[in-house]
């Protein structure tokens, strides 16, 4: 059993509130809440799955690339910079599988 889970004990729940970026029926992006970089969104799946070897179907993976496709557009972001990041075994702090759509400078 997973304790550690940010995503499903806080912010699916609705127990804080995020700056909501795109929403479906099973992918939320939203703002970090604590960002590291000046522009940085999470995208989680709604439904739990701790990480990528987790998981039964890909097709959440689509859901979740189609809505980092679009706010790459949205923010123009291959005129400035961007990455996507997921995190595995101990690097993952949160055990909910989420991808970290990142851009501009890092925050010290
Ligand atoms: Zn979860």
């Amino acid at each position: 059993m997973d304790t550690k889970d940010f995503y499903c004990d806080f912010v699916l729940n609705n127990k804080i509130s995020v700056i909501k970026e795109a929403e479906t029926a099973t992918v939320l992006a939203f703002r970090h809440t604590r960002p590291s970089w000046t522009l940085h969104i999470v995208i989680v799946p709604k439904q739990h799955v701790v990480s990528i070897s987790d998981m039964n179907s890909l097709s959440v993976i689509e859901e979740i690339f189609s809505i980092a496709k679009d706010l790459i557009n949205k923010y123009n972001l291959n005129s400035s910079n961007y990455k996507i990041i997921t995190n595995g075994g101990e690097f993952q702090d949160s055990k909910h599988l989420h991808f970290h759509l990142v851009s501009g400078s890092q925050l010290l």
